[in-house]
């Protein structure tokens, strides 16, 4: 069956757990940051899920890097990497300090591979900016990048996610921004635009690997059918998921925040998983 451009949000229960969840973030179009549509909506409840972390640690698609970088200034710049967009979107600034002791602590959290601290090269691309505009619009959260090796394969950016896992104990939000579904080739602008087959075939396949915690299939196994050839042409876009699963406890909630096709050929699939809270309270 089709699905609509934007399908549903799922509801949003108030953690009051002080661990924070892991998030992983279909951000679509640079033009969200803009909009006010039921995807940014949901990303503005999110926020819910963990009102005042530490920091917010950021797996972008679009840092794509020669090893692997955190950033490490004091004040990363706003870095709109795209063209073709309108002016308004190339005035926004998402002013939120970084945080050198934080990204130490990544750092030393991180045994293997070696991080390298960035000083100059990065700052925050629209992959953080467009969605954290909407969760923290004061941008008064210390927010830091990690960067994608990309020559690296699939299973170097999950182990990396695993021990991006005990940052959480640190207050600190990791936050993986891409897409499930992303073929730029295959997009179609209509506004009617329906959501091609395989697109929806392989939403609904990872869908189904997260909900059973299968996650070895999602992490070898994502270009081995047609559907998935389709949906991860490159898969910039796809390993800052495996980052979040990595850095998932056994016993978190997996909740949909939000899903949908976007363009017929982008997921907008969004989701947590959430510490779970332990209450005497009935
Ligand atoms: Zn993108």
């Amino acid at each position: 069956m089709p699905v609509p451009f934007y399908m549903s949000t799922s509801s949003l229960r108030i953690s009051n757990n002080q661990r924070p969840p892991v998030l992983f973030i279909g951000h679509g179009s640079p033009m969200n940051a803009l909009e006010n549509n039921p995807f940014t909506q949901a990303l503005g409840k999110l926020r819910t899920l963990c009102p005042d972390p530490k920091a917010i640690l950021c797996i972008s698609a679009h840092w794509m890097a020669e090893g692997t970088w955190v950033t490490h200034m004091k004040y990363p710049k706003t870095i709109h990497d795209f063209y073709g967009f309108p002016e308004e979107l190339f005035a926004i600034q998402y002013p939120a300090p970084g945080s050198p002791e934080v990204a130490e602590l990544v750092v030393s959290t991180v045994t293997d591979p070696k991080v390298h601290l960035d000083d100059e090269m990065w700052g925050l691309d629209h992959g953080t900016w467009s969605v954290l505009r909407h969760m923290y619009p004061d941008a008064n959260v210390p927010v830091l990048q990690l960067s994608l090796y990309m020559a690296q394969p699939p299973e170097y950016h999950y182990k990396l996610g695993t021990q991006l896992r005990q940052l959480r104990e640190h207050g600190i939000l990791i936050v993986g921004s891409g897409n499930i579904v992303h073929n730029l080739r295959k997009i179609r602008w209509e506004a009617e635009a329906m959501p091609y087959n395989w697109a929806i075939e392989f939403d609904e396949w990872v869908k189904s690997h997260l909900i059973k915690r299968d996650f070895q299939p999602l992490i070898n196994e994502f270009i081995g059918f047609e559907a998935g050839k389709f949906s991860v042409p490159t898969s910039d876009h796809y390993y800052p998921m495996l980052y979040v699963l990595g850095a998932v406890d056994e016993n978190d909630e997996l909740c949909f925040e939000f899903e949908g096709i976007q363009n017929s050929s982008i997921s907008m699939r969004t989701l947590s998983f959430r510490a779970i809270v332990i209450s005497d309270q009935r």
